[in-house]
Formats: structure tokens, sequence, C-alpha cells
């Protein structure tokens, strides 16, 4: 067994404008080696509110993987690798209903998948695993979240349906109307799955902060981009605030967190 070069408890994967925690003291960067090839950029490991905080930008530093590119299996395995427990995924969301604004935070409970050509699993066979993904996302780590986002005053939504399509082009207005009048999902991104599955193979509790940038086509509503520019700004640094806030609060390695995510591969193997 190879040791790792450090350790972590929570990771963040960082979204579209954040590809740099900031907020990570004395970081180090870590290039880590899995078997299913490299990171979409270099772990970088520090420390946040006295915790050890590992962090990885999903797109790579420049944006350099679209979301269909992105290495998802490799972003979770060297994670685990260097026994991460929890992780925050920050996403940027387009909106499918009137009531979730733009600048609004998102902490989904539920997901829909429309992705179309992407590496599901990290069990190939011959072992082969079915999680239950009837409750996606961690509940104690969505709750920790939302706390925070509601003492720090944030706009902020405890549930939504996040549809995740395959991209990297945006809906068609037909689709758009699909999605939210048939789908009834909220919010609507490219990248959630399959890290959201993966996270589940690996035994980690899994949420992600969705910041909506604007409507989706469906509302009519055009924007420019440094409208959009500007919001996605904004959110990055409310997602940093929220994050922060939490760090503290989410239990630590001695505590026993028993919400069932350490346990998904328990009736899972074939
Ligand atoms: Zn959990």
């Amino acid at each position: 067994m190879i040791e790792p070069p450090t350790e972590a408890e929570v990771g963040i994967i960082g979204g579209s404008g954040l590809y740099d925690p900031g907020v990570i003291e004395d970081p180090e960067e870590f290039k880590v080696y899995t078997p299913w090839g490299l990171p979409s950029d270099n772990v970088v490991v520090g420390w946040l509110s006295g915790r050890r905080v590992a962090f990885i930008p999903r797109h790579g530093r420049g944006h350099k993987y679209p979301p269909h590119r992105v290495n998802y299996r490799a972003n979770i395995w060297a994670l685990k690798f260097i026994k991460v427990r929890w992780i925050i995924g920050v996403s940027a969301v387009g909106s499918l209903r009137d009531n979730y604004r733009p600048g609004d935070v998102v902490i989904p409970d539920q997901f829909i998948d429309m992705t179309k050509k992407r590496e599901y699993t990290f069990f190939e066979g011959p072992v082969v695993a079915h999680v239950s993904m009837a409750d996606p996302f961690c509940p104690t780590l969505r709750k920790v979240l939302a706390d925070s986002a509601e003492k720090l005053g944030i706009r902020h939504h405890t549930k939504g349906t996040y549809v995740c399509i395959e991209g990297p082009r945006f809906s068609t207005r037909a689709e758009s109307r699909l999605w939210r009048d048939v789908f009834k999902a909220d919010i609507i991104g490219m990248t959630l799955v399959p890290e959201v599955n993966l996270a589940r193979e690996a035994g980690l509790h899994y949420a992600i902060l969705a910041l909506i940038t604007d409507y989706d086509v469906w509302a009519e509503k055009p924007v420019t981009a440094e409208e959009v520019a500007k919001v996605m700004a904004e959110n990055v640094e409310k997602a940093k605030k929220i994050i922060v806030e939490s760090i503290p609060n989410i239990p630590s390695k001695e505590v026993r967190v028993d919400d069932g995510c350490e346990e998904s591969l328990k009736n899972a193997l074939v």
C-alpha cells in the first residue's frame, strides 16, 4: 500500500470561477497519480479553521477541461487517497424556477442525470457495484452548509433538483421547458454527474453548493456575458464565506457519523 504524501479531512472541488482556494493557509501542492490518470490539477492541501483541507479545481486552473472531459474518477480517487472524508463541490448553475434567482445558493437534495458519455463508476468489473442513490447527497453535510448560509444571511434554498446535462452546449428552449415543466427540476448544470456517483462509491460524504448565475433559456430573459460574470464573481465570494463558516462544524475524525454515506458499498457489491 502506497502511503499518501499528506492527509486532509475535507475536500473542496471548485467549479467555474473558483480555481484558487485563496482561503487555505500554508498551502502545499501535490501531484497525485491515480489508477485513473491525473486529477484536473495538483491537489492543494493546507489549513482552514484548524482543519486539514484539500482543494482541486474541477476544470483545472485556466479552465482547461470542459465538463465532459473532467477526469472525475481521478479527482475523487485523489481526495480519497489522502484520507478525505467529506467533499464540498462548488458548481455554477442555471435556474429553472422564478424563485431560484441569480445570486442564490442552492444545496440540492436530488438530481436527474441527462449526461450521455462519461465514466460513471470505479467498478468496471470483475467486481460490480450498484450503489443506492435514492438520497444522493450527504444529509449531515447539507445541514452544515445550510446552517452556515442561514447564519451569514445569504439567500439560499435547502432543497432542489439538479438536472445534469452533457454539454458543453446549453439547452434548447424545448429542452429547457422539458427540464422545468416535465422533469420538475429546479436548477441545471453540467458537472454534478458522475462526481456525485463516484463520491458515493468511495464512501464519502458529498454535498454541493450550487450557485445560480442566470435563468436558463425557458425564461426568455437574455443576459449579457458581463452580467453573468458579475454574478459569478459575487457567487464565488459567497461560496468561500459559506465554506469558511462550515469547516469547523463538520464532524471531526473522531466522530462516528451514521448517515449511511460511509457504508455505501455494504449491500452494493455483486
Ligand atoms: Zn454523509
